[in-house]
């Protein structure tokens, strides 16, 4: 396995990059995504928020085509099939029908 998942209990509170301590998901913003330098990706099960074009390179499927067939996303899968070197994934709960949000974070 290339990437280490770490469970975020509370979907409430900002996730910060443990690298430059930029908050990539600031709830105090009305744009709440803001990624940083480290950032490959912001997804929900229900698909991409943010992609970053090194990331995108790594997946099997870009995220249009993962999009264009969303009727059987799984987006758990698309993010760790990626060839992507290492990387860390955040995950939080969104509290509704078991959808989990995602941020990855390169391991620099
Ligand atoms: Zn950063």
């Amino acid at each position: 396995m290339s990437y280490q998942l770490i469970n975020i209990v509370d979907a409430s509170q900002n996730i910060l990059c443990p690298y430059c301590q930029h908050a990539v998901l600031d709830w105090e913003q009305e744009q709440y995504i803001q990624p940083c330098e480290h950032t490959l990706f912001v997804a929900m099960d229900l698909g991409f928020e943010y992609a970053s074009d090194v990331f995108e390179q790594s997946m099997p499927r870009s995220v249009d085509e993962i999009h264009a067939h969303d009727d059987q996303l799984d987006m758990w899968q698309e993010l760790t099939s990626s060839r992507y070197p290492q990387y860390l994934i955040y995950k939080t709960d969104l509290g509704v029908q078991g959808l989990s949000r995602y941020v990855g974070i390169t391991v620099a």
